[in-house]
């Protein structure tokens, strides 16, 4: 693809096995593609824009993240702001990133947002992202830069001071974590991998303990 090449992880313990078939909806492709703006010059070239429905391309793998952010919550279609980050996060991100773009990436990185006046507003997401997390740690991401994109970032370089600053660490573990408790249409293994994930990101993201963990 492009200029990096990567190794796809097993398909069933990511999830990519489970939420593929779910993806590969025409409707659910074109709603998706408008709602958090992708573009063909940004997924083709080997993302996947020509096999959107093949789970070892990163836009196959991008939308199972969408699907998972969009359909997990129990009370979906509604996304009242009201309840729980599950049932509505898929309406924040959407509505905060301005536009979802491919990248190879380089080392660690996960994603990265640019968001501000004047300045190319987006979100990329690199092949950590595409290789590195299964399903539902993809859609923990969404909101972790959808935070971001609206405005928030980190306050203590990679990390935020603490839970009280309510940064986009925060919100990744509080839609993990209710992913966990009550998401619907998933799997054991995803739901252990969100509590694995909101627990790593808890010991190690918070200058400040929170005290607890999931
Ligand atoms: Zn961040």
């Amino acid at each position: 693809m492009a200029t990096c090449t990567a190794s796809v992880p097993n398909l069933d313990t990511s999830g990519d096995n489970l939420y593929a078939p779910r993806i590969c909806w025409q409707p659910f492709i074109d709603w998706a593609w408008e709602a958090f703006d992708f573009d063909k010059g940004d997924w083709d070239d080997g993302f996947g824009y020509d096999q959107v429905c093949d789970n070892t391309r990163p836009l196959c793998r991008t939308l199972s993240g969408i699907w998972c952010l969009t359909y997990s919550s129990p009370n979906f279609p509604s996304e009242s702001y009201s309840s729980n980050i599950l049932e509505w996060g898929c309406r924040f991100a959407r509505n905060a990133i301005d536009e979802l773009d491919a990248r190879c990436g380089s080392g660690a990185f996960i994603a990265y947002t640019w968001w501000g006046p004047i300045i190319d507003n987006r979100t990329e997401l690199y092949l950590t992202y595409f290789y590195g997390w299964g399903v539902s740690m993809r859609a923990g991401t969404l909101i972790h830069e959808a935070r971001h994109a609206d405005g928030k970032g980190h306050d203590s370089g990679n990390n935020d001071s603490s839970w009280g600053y309510n940064g986009a660490w925060r919100w990744e573990v509080c839609w993990l974590a209710w992913f966990a408790a009550a998401g619907t249409s998933t799997s054991v293994a995803m739901r252990t991998q969100a509590t694995q994930r909101a627990n790593n990101i808890i010991n190690s993201n918070f200058d400040t303990h929170p005290g607890f963990n999931v």
